[in-house]
């Protein structure tokens, strides 16, 4: 059975304008075929087929480096004014009355 040729990249078709896998086959010539409107595009030389592969989007051509993602920056917090910092009001918790509990002869 056949190998599948690689497909290399996507390439607008010269017919149609549609984008349709650029492939390369056994040859090493890059061709593809419009799975819109069936158009055939294949190189015969070097030449074309560096056209072609110009022409495209060839995925060896991208690198695959992927960028960082820059961090956000840490923004220091703003030093705080001494004036503001108060110690927290100190109410004291709502108790309950103490219990009258015990007798009720006192
Ligand atoms: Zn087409």
């Amino acid at each position: 059975m056949a190998k599948a040729n690689p497909t290399i990249g996507r390439i607008p078709c010269a017919c149609c304008t549609e984008e349709a896998a650029l492939k390369e086959g056994a040859n090493g010539l890059a061709y593809y075929t419009c799975q819109w409107c069936g158009y055939k595009g294949q190189a015969f030389s070097e030449r074309s087929n560096n056209t072609l592969r110009k022409r495209g989007t060839v995925k060896a051509a991208i690198p695959e480096a992927v960028p960082p993602i820059p961090s956000p920056a840490l923004t220091p917090m703003p030093p705080v004014p001494q004036s503001s910092i108060t110690a927290p009001a100190t109410t004291p918790p709502a108790t309950k009355p103490p219990r009258q509990s015990g007798t009720l002869l006192s």
